[in-house]
């Protein structure tokens, strides 16, 4: 694309770098960042405010847990218990397990539901329609989800008695861009900002203080209401990675409450329940599955099944569970095979979710992976207490011993003249993060720049990832290196990459999204990675031909342009010294046409043009400040000349990018 000699482009390539602009100020206000648990039964919100160790809020009825349950049965919205106790009687206008929809299209609902779905033209989201007190609406699994959000985010305010800075939000670890994208969206509509989203699983490790060791292996064992995850978290340099995932969707609590309810309605000998019958079944088989985790028989009734007063022992219970349980041992073994892991290399087993309460559930958990789990926090409330810890320190208080900061696994740049790569963000630096630099045009004709981002860590542009190009218009015309273009590289938590581009002078803008990272595994990461060593000495020697042609290609312009404008100014030019200079540039367009010119020979043909014109662009110059300095004293003058010295050598060496930390 930056072709050296197409010297008179319209548009042309990002040349230059100037001075590093300002540091931006920070707008995170230490306390006031939140997190929450955004699940697909339960909600909740903790905070950790300033170092301090994470509580859950509970509501005015001192009940921590919001059930992820909408009604649109009113004229508002209503969430929570309130929202349950509405659900029998309008199963399609009252919303339950809305995380299962987030930025799912149609294709990918599988499971069974009682709402009406329909597809938004164009986006492929589905929309849910609900029919509320006669009243049909079209709702969007992110508005119902955002419904939840306020919610939690109100009672926050409420206990800090200000408005929140930050969120941290939840997602499982599997959550693809889409429904991640659908979360964050979720967020912004309830009015949050959301500094990041984190993975459920790294939060429950977060909330154990499992990143204080710095290094380690850990399994993370979830089993819910309706949904069982375990993952593999490698903590390296305090910044935790999910190796692996693996589950089953439709495997937790729910389905052991109807294994339990069918034992219970076969002790009764009711062959063929009512649907009355199998709910009061199902209802009482949890309560008394609950009871078990603590005590070692109960007693169940059951009046719409004729059931009074029948005993339930552990055993008996851990016997209609064991196969299920077993279902989530094996996927344990599958996916720690998948990540090329024994369980015996594991530094530690995390336990999320209700269900893990089961004893049987630990022991089976202990056998598997060689060691007891971790189980001393309330495993409802451990992916909140990670949330809030993340937030707190996201909203800038100043925590011990926590990190927890991913880190970019590929430098992020911008390809300048010559198809060189200018490095914006280094690779392995701390996200969020954003650096930005200043460009400055090539030529007086260069009224546009493309803006090439680029990821990788070889020189030159076309050996590296290309992430996004776009085009920067209506740049002043001035002459070379005064235009001044900044370029702001903001990678957000999530990794998320804005680049924006701005005109300083005119303040024109362009900016682009982009997901660096996404779709690169890690052995990719590592691949590319490698290659930028075994590659080292030629990506070096190609970037100085690179930047040879580029500079000799600058001062032949500039020469030409300067040549053109004194015209046949006898005391400025002599026509022998108009002569020389041409035959120099004659001699640098004949290098720069040959493909195979080395950098040497370039940069010789550079020097000879420049040492042939010196004294003509002096004598310019001085006619050009005499012109300007009628009436200034002596004084100016020097401070101007000086001025003007500073600026050109900073331009010469300044080939720095300002990093700035969030
Ligand atoms: P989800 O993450 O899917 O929203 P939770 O983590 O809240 O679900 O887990 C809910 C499940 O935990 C339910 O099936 C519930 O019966 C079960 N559960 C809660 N407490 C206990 C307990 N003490 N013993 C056994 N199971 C329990
Ligand atoms: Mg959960």
């Amino acid at each position: 694309m930056s072709n050296t000699n197409a010297t008179l482009h319209d548009t042309g390539a990002l040349f230059q770098i100037a001075e590093p602009e300002e540091r931006a100020p920070s707008k995170r206000r230490p306390g006031f960042g939140i997190g929450i648990d955004l699940g697909t039964t339960h909600s909740l919100v903790a905070l950790a405010p300033e170092g301090s160790a994470p509580r859950v809020l509970a509501d005015a009825q001192d009940r921590p847990l919001l059930p992820s349950v909408v009604a649109y049965t009113g004229e508002e919205p209503v969430v929570g218990a309130d929202a349950v106790a509405q659900q029998e009687e309008h199963p399609q206008a009252v919303i339950s397990s809305v995380k299962r929809f987030m930025g799912r299209g149609l294709a990918d609902i599988d499971f069974t539901h009682p709402y009406t779905l329909d597809v938004d033209e164009g986006a492929g989201v589905i929309r849910i329609e609900v029919d509320s007190a006669g009243v049909k609406r079209r709702l969007s699994p992110v508005e119902v989800s955002a419904e939840i959000l306020r919610v939690l985010r109100d009672r926050a305010s409420a206990e800090l008695g200000e408005e929140i800075d930050g969120v941290v939000i939840t997602v499982p670890a599997y959550f693809d861009d889409a429904q991640r994208q659908a979360t964050r969206d979720a967020g912004r509509i309830a009015g949050l900002n959301v500094y990041r989203l984190l993975a459920e699983p790294t939060a429950a490790a977060l909330a154990y203080g499992l990143d204080r060791g710095g290094q380690g292996l850990f399994a993370v064992y979830d089993l819910g209401g309706g949904t069982f995850d375990i993952s593999i978290l490698r903590l390296r340099d305090g910044v935790f990675q999910v190796l692996a995932t693996g589950g089953d969707s439709a495997l937790g609590g729910d389905d052991f409450d109807r294994v339990i309810a069918a034992h219970l309605l076969d002790e009764a000998g009711i062959t063929e329940p009512t649907l009355h019958q199998r709910d009061a079944a199902r209802i009482a088989a949890r309560t008394a599955k609950e009871a078990l985790s603590a005590v070692s028989s109960t007693t169940v009734s059951i009046a719409a099944c004729g059931i009074g007063g029948v005993e339930l022992r552990r055993e008996t219970l851990e016997s209609l569970l064991d196969p299920l349980i077993q279902r989530t041992i094996r996927a344990c073994r599958r996916t720690l095979r998948d990540a090329g892991f024994r369980a015996r290399e594991l530094d530690g087993v995390v336990l999320v979710g209700g269900s893990t309460r089961v004893p049987r559930v630990r022991a089976l958990v202990e056998e598997t992976f060689g060691r007891p789990p971790l189980t001393d926090i309330d495993p409802d409330k451990v992916v909140a207490y990670g949330a809030a810890i993340q937030a707190d320190i996201l909203s800038g208080s100043a925590r011990e011993g926590v990190t927890l900061l991913d880190v970019v696994p590929l430098s992020l740049g911008l390809e300048t003249m010559g198809g060189i790569v200018e490095k914006i963000i280094p690779r392995n630096a701390t996200i969020p993060i954003s650096a930005r630099q200043v460009f400055t045009n090539y030529s007086e004709q260069q009224t546009a720049m493309q803006i090439h981002v680029v990821q990788g860590e070889r020189e030159l542009a076309s050996d590296c990832r290309s992430l996004a190009r776009f085009e920067l218009k209506g740049i002043p015309r001035l002459p070379p290196s005064m235009a001044r273009v900044e370029v702001t590289f903001q990678l957000d938590a999530d990794a998320l990459l804005t680049v924006t581009a701005r005109e300083l002078m005119t303040g024109t803008k362009q900016s682009v999204e982009v997901k660096p990272t996404y779709g690169l595994s890690e052995e990719e990461v590592d691949k590319l990675v490698m290659e930028s060593y075994d590659f080292a000495s030629e990506d070096y020697s190609a970037r100085s031909l690179a930047e040879a042609r580029v500079e000799l290609g600058r001062v032949a312009l500039a020469v030409r342009i300067a040549l053109e404008e004194v015209g046949h100014l006898k005391d400025i030019v002599t026509a022998e010294e108009r002569a020389a200079i041409e035959a120099a540039l004659a001699d640098g367009d004949a290098i720069m046409a040959r493909k195979d010119a080395d950098g040497d020979a370039i940069t010789a043909a550079r020097k000879a043009l420049e040492k042939l014109s010196e004294p003509f662009a002096r004598r310019r110059m001085e006619r050009a400040l005499l012109a300007g300095m009628e009436g200034r004293s002596l004084f100016d003058i020097e401070s101007a000349l000086a001025a003007e010295e500073a600026e050109l050598d900073e331009r010469r060496g300044g080939h720095s990018a300002e990093i700035i930390e969030d």
